[in-house]
């Protein structure tokens, strides 16, 4: 049974009735770690890994929603929505819902039954695929036309404000916005993106590190706060400056002493971020995936250099990885701190590097590893019936 049909049994079963069923996938950042929140740019791409939603309009102001992921419910009822004091599942659920509420597009309760293939807190956005999934449909069963890049600020906030873990653009706006076999270049200043093909000589590995990165949203927001101090040190000689994004190398150099060593570390990741995101983006339009994968690998050591995300099990994963024949490059997902890795392969080598890893990796684990090829898909968008 597909996806789809099994998730309109689940919901049925528990339920009853028709839902409408709303389907978005995961998001790779190829390059561009932690540069969203400086307003830089980054380089992401989504993968057929799904988040669905089924979702039916009650008559009244409850909200029952179930996922299949943790075999567990929730009920409570619109319009006072709180977050949970044991950052439950369905605070996200309720961030949505409370955002979508400011602009009056919520009206009634609804039953939604939720059933992931990503894994949670891997790095891979989970979160921002169920906000805009969940979005997507709310939108979709109120009578309204979604605005895609209105959907990722929405989400955005919803995660940032109710959820409170400041994450930047990057998620919400891949998912929403990004086209089937292309990567997003995105400036999360502008919010306006550039859609960069995908090379055929190209695949990506993702691979499960197995430690979850429970960590990751008090580490982003302690990166934040670094970044923000940073600024606000540089604007005391750089009046002109908003975020790291418009701080050149040679301004950061001269400023080394003013910022300290830690502020001044975690600035140059984000400075230099900056210029190889734009430089893989030149790269994959160019079909040069050997230059992609330098780069790539020149993120990940300054993400764990300067700006400190990784973790010896990412260092372990990152090196097997670059070590497999046909590799051009490894580096960490999403904001560290653990979750997932990916390679950068030339395609006749992809199957010998996954069993590589497996035995490799495997054995450190104790189990095989979870991994995936990477499949860029289309967008959050409605599953229709096949
Ligand atoms: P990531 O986004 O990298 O997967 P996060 O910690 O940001 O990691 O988000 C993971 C959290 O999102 C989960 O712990 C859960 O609260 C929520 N979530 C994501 N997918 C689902 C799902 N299918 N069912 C319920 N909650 C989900
Ligand atoms: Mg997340």
């Amino acid at each position: 049974m597909s996806g789809d049909a099994s998730i309109t049994v689940a919901f049925e079963r528990r339920f009853g009735g028709k839902p409408l069923i709303c389907r978005a996938p995961g998001r790779i950042n190829i390059i561009g770690a932690h540069a969203d929140y400086n307003e830089g740019l980054v380089l992401p791409t989504t993968t057929a890994l799904y988040t669905r939603v089924a979702i039916a309009s009650r008559h009244d102001q409850r909200i029952r929603a179930w996922s299949e992921n943790f075999g567990d419910g929730a009920e409570f009822d619109l319009p006072t929505l709180q977050r949970s004091d044991n950052r439950h599942w369905s605070d996200y659920v309720k961030a949505v819902v409370s955002v979508l509420q400011d602009t009056a597009c919520i009206k009634s309760g609804f039953d939604i039954l939720i059933n992931g293939d990503l894994p949670l807190g891997g790095g891979l956005s989970s979160s921002a695929s169920l906000e805009t999934a969940l979005g997507y449909a709310l939108i979709s069963i109120g009578g309204n036309e979604v605005d895609r890049r209105q959907l990722a600020l929405l989400c955005q906030r919803a995660e940032a404000e109710f959820v409170g873990a400041r994450c930047g653009i990057m998620d919400q706006y891949a998912i929403s916005c990004g086209a089937s076999g292309h990567a997003t270049l995105l400036d999360c200043r502008e919010i306006r993106h550039q859609d960069i093909p995908l090379p055929q000589g190209m695949d990506i590995l993702v691979v499960d590190t197995g430690v979850k990165h429970e960590l990751a949203a008090g580490g982003l927001n302690e990166r934040r706060e670094e970044c923000e101090a940073a600024v606000a040190a540089l604007q005391t000689v750089l009046p002109g400056i908003h975020a790291l994004r418009d701080v050149t190398p040679g301004q950061l150099e001269n400023n080394r002493e003013l910022l300290g060593e830690l502020l001044f570390t975690r600035s140059r990741h984000i400075v230099t971020e900056l210029q190889r995101v734009r430089e893989a983006a030149t790269a994959l339009a160019a079909g040069d995936v050997a230059r992609v994968g330098a780069l790539v690998s020149e993120s990940h050591a300054s993400s764990r250099d300067d700006y400190d995300v990784s973790c010896d099990e990412l260092e372990a994963l990152v090196e097997i990885l670059s070590g497999c024949r046909g590799c051009h490059g490894a580096r960490l997902v999403g904001a560290g701190f653990g979750g997932c890795a990916i390679g950068i392969f030339s395609p006749p080598y992809l199957e010998e590097a996954m069993n590589t890893v497996s035995a490799k990796y495997g054995r450190m684990l104790g189990r095989a590893p979870w991994m995936h090829a990477v499949r860029p898909s289309g967008p959050v968008d409605i599953s229709l019936p096949a």
